[in-house]
This record gives structure tokens, sequence and C-alpha cells, in this order.
């Protein structure tokens, strides 16, 4: 990480759990930024030239230092983020494989020899440049991961700039880097406010690429900004996914797991499938067992193992949950701490059509809430879980092969699953349809989002 010289102000990180002050972080200007993006740049013709072997072994390399420190990052996920031990210690894990996969990618990172007359035409796959990756505060060590390990892969040079309440785990990766072997300036980590730092990032003219994840409404000014200068842009943006539910499925396998197919991560997850729509026939049915196992969310002390939801990120946070939730509305409640921290019971809307609970079943909540509607058939489920402007995932929980993969094509969304709630693996495409994002990232393609094609004619004449 670059000397933080010329910082205007810090920020106090608050572990959710208690509200204790855990650390103190000095925020990045943009004068700052701007070093760094010279840093990046004077790093990247070395990193570029790197034989693609030996980038594979640095990575390697990072991804063991990263397996040796796994409990060090998972705790500061657990004091700096309120995730669960389990969930933390997952994220360590995902940072590990995302890195050991991409370490296989240099050495993978062919072109194409294409047929031509008096001569033979190549295409090469170019690294970038600078890349900028700016990252939310729900899952920060894996999300900026998903970034880096693919744009250091292909050639390019990072600049990450981390959430402004979760920096703590980038900021150790990034030494971790440095431990590794990677060369100075080739990933670096500026904590730094979204209009000063992110904004800074985005408008550098050497920056030549943001991956953006974030809100939709941040990532449209975004994608605004970068087509000024036709930056190239990955965005990783919202979500209101469907959790469909058929009454043909297996109805207690689908009650049992859809609470924590929403209430992971209190409900701070893009993924959540936070609508739940269910075939009318079994609508109440479901609702008795779906409330029976909201009772059952284990919600507490993140350092329990027996944790399965812990707190909202912040006090800010949790009074924006709670502005969706109308007492109205309510149909079920599980339980939560009364004691400090950012609790939030989880919560199921359902029966009502008032405007508030209108709200609550089209905005992204991002907190530990789910809103149920009945469906009449096939078409009219689809017709729900479409009608919104988000695209990012979803489950179909039916017996009928041909109904699931007829419903898994028609749902407009970029990661769904049959019988399951699996959105993210590391070695499949994840992304968003419509106002979900723009570009996929993991998977085998993922490098392709760092390079660009060069065509290359040479004449044998
Ligand atoms: P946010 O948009 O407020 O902030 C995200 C990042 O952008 C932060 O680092 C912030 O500092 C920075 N930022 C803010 N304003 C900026 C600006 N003008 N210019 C440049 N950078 C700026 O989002 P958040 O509240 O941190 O995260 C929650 C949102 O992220 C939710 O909407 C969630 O769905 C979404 N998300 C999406 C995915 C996905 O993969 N699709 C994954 C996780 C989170």
């Amino acid at each position: 990480m670059g000397a933080l010289s010329g910082v205007r102000t810090a920020v106090k990180i608050v572990n959710p759990a208690t509200e204790e002050v855990i650390a103190e972080v000095e925020m990045a200007d943009a004068a700052e930024v701007d070093r760094a993006v010279e840093r990046a740049v004077r790093a990247f013709p070395a990193w570029r030239a790197v034989a693609p072997g030996d980038r594979a072994r640095l990575l390697r390399r990072f991804a063991r230092l990263v397996e040796e420190h796994a409990e060090e990052l998972a705790r500061l996920e657990i004091t700096g983020a309120g995730h669960t031990a389990g969930n933390a210690r997952w994220e360590a894990g995902n940072v590990r494989d995302v890195l050991d996969f991409y370490a296989g990618a240099p050495e993978r990172d062919h072109g194409r020899q294409i047929p031509v007359a008096g001569g033979v035409d190549v295409t090469f796959a170019e690294p970038l440049g600078v890349v900028g990756i700016i990252v939310p505060w729900n899952f920060p060590m894996v999300i900026m991961t998903w970034g880096v390990a693919p744009a250091l892969a292909a050639g390019n040079t990072v600049i990450v700039k981390p959430a402004e309440w979760t920096p703590l785990t980038a900021l150790r990766l990034a030494e971790l880097a440095l431990e590794a072997g990677l060369p100075e300036g080739v990933l670096q980590v500026v904590p730094g406010e979204g209009e000063v730092a992110g904004a800074r990032l985005v408008e550098h003219p050497d920056v030549r690429k943001i991956v953006f994840t974030g809100s939709t409404e941040v990532g449209k000014l975004i994608a605004a900004k970068a087509a000024e200068q036709v930056k190239r842009v990955t965005l990783e943006l919202g979500g209101k996914s469907a959790n469909i539910v058929f009454a043909d499925s297996d109805l207690e396998k689908a009650a049992a797991s859809a609470p924590m197919a929403v209430f992971d991560n209190s409900g701070q997850d893009c993924c959540a499938r936070s609508r739940i729509l269910v075939e009318r026939s079994v609508h109440d049915d479901f609702l008795a067992r779906l409330t029976e196992a909201v009772r059952e969310v284990k919600v507490g002390d993140p350092n329990d193992p027996a944790s399965q939801m812990g707190p909202l990120i912040s006090a800010e946070h949790r009074e924006r949950v709670a502005s969706f939730v109308t007492e109205a509305d309510v149909y079920a409640r599980g339980s939560c701490p009364t004691g400090p921290g950012y609790w939030f019971p989880p919560t199921v809307l359902a029966g009502s059509s008032s405007e508030s609970f209108r709200r609550a079943f089209t905005e992204e909540i991002f907190g530990p809430v789910v809103a149920v509607v009945p469906f009449e058939d096939e078409a009219d489920a689809v017709r729900i879980a479409n009608d919104t402007a988000y695209g990012l995932s979803g489950s179909i929980w039916t017996r009928d092969v041909g109904r699931a993969l007829r419903v898994a094509r028609a749902v407009e969304a970029g990661n769904l699953s049959v019988n399951s709630h699996s959105s993210v693996r590391y070695w499949t495409p994840f992304g968003g349809f419509k106002q979900s994002g723009l570009g996929r990232e993991l998977g085998p393609d993922a490098l392709s989002a760092f390079t660009e094609t060069k065509n290359v004619f040479i004449s044998t004449e």
C-alpha cells in the first residue's frame, strides 16, 4: 500500500455487534489517488512482462499466504463487518480459491490464429493497464478478490477502493500480496470516500477500467462518468430476486431453506431472495412452515459458531431497513439481541396489499426482510418475477423438470438455481440482467473483461 500522505480525514471502524470502535483508517483525498495511479502506471510495463508461469506462481504464493492467514482475515470480517464466524471463514476460503483459480489463467490466456490469404492472422489478449476496483461493504474481501485476481492474472495493475465502513481486510490483503512477492504498485488499496477517492478513480484518464460493485444508483453515475472517456466498466449492482415456489415442489425443503436464502449476511446480499412467490394452492401451508423456520433462525454474537445471522452494518443502515417495515404488513418475526449492536429481527411481510407492502416488495431493502405473495400459474409467476428493474438471481422450486427449465429460461436474471439457492461458484459466471449490472465476473471467461483483443496480420509475401 502506498504512503498515505496528503490525507484529510479519518473514519472510525465500528464493530457492528458491539458498537465499539476497533480501528481508525485515514481516508485518501484525490491527490493521494493520483499518486497511487502514478505508481500503478509505473508498475504496469514490468508486471505485464512477467512471464506467464511466474505471474501464476506469484498469484499462487498470494493464495497460500491468504490460506495461512485465513483465520486472521475472517476475524477482521467478524469484528469489522459483523459477519458470522461461519460466513467469514467461508469468505477467507473463497478469496484463496479465487486466487488459486485465476493463478491458472496466465498460461491459458490464449489468442487465436485465424486463416487468411497471404499471411498469418493472430489475436492477442492485451492487458488494459490500470484497473480501479470499487467495493461495497457487504462482502468486502470476497468482492474485492473477484476483480483483483483475474485483473492481475491478465497483466493489469490494480487499485482497490474499499467501502468506507469496511477497509480492514482489503488493507491486510494488500500487505499479503507484497509479502507474496507481487512488486510494489501492482496491487494497491486506497481507502477513501466514494465521492472523493472513488470518483477520482473513475475520472482519472490513466485508469482504463472500473469494476464497480454497489448500488444501482451509484452504478448509473459511474457508467455515465466512464462514458465520457469510453472507459470500460463492469457493474455488479442491486437485486430484488424472486424465490418461486410451485405447489408440486418439496414444500418442506423449500420452506426450510427460504429464510437463509434471504437472511444470510443479515439480508445484506445482492442475491438475497427477498421476494417469495408461492402458488396460491399452497400459499397458506407454505407461510405456516416458513414462520416456523424463521422463528428458528439464530441471530446473535457473530463469534458464536451457532449464530446464523449477525447484526446490520451500521445504525444508519438499520434505520433505512426499518423504514420498509410497517407493523400492519408483518406476518411473522424472529428474534434478535436487544443490547448494543445494530440488530434487526428476521421479518416476514405477507397478506397485505398496502402501499408500504408494495414498496417493500419492489425496492431493494438490503436487510433481513422478506415479502411473500401468491401467484396463480406459471405465466403469472414469471410475470411477477420479471416485474422489476433488477435481474440478478433467483430460485425455482418444482419437481417438474420441464417447468424448471421453462421458468429458468423465462426469468430475466443472471444466476438462477433450481431446488436450491446457490448463486455463486468461483468457476461459473456471475452477474446481472437489466439494472442489476453489466458484464460478468468469475467463471472461465473473467479474463476477457480485463483484456482487449488485438488482431495482427503478418504478411508472408
Ligand atoms: P454504494 O453504491 O453506496 O457504494 C459502493 C462503493 O462505491 C463504495 O466503495 C462507495 O464508497 C463507492 N462510491 C459511492 N459513491 C461513489 C461515487 N460517486 N463515485 C465512485 N464511487 C462511489 O453501495 P453499498 O451501500 O456499499 O453496497 C450495497 C449495494 O451493493 C446494494 O445495492 C447491493 O445490491 C450491491 N451489491 C451488488 C453486488 C453484485 O455483485 N451485483 C454484490 C454486492 C453488493
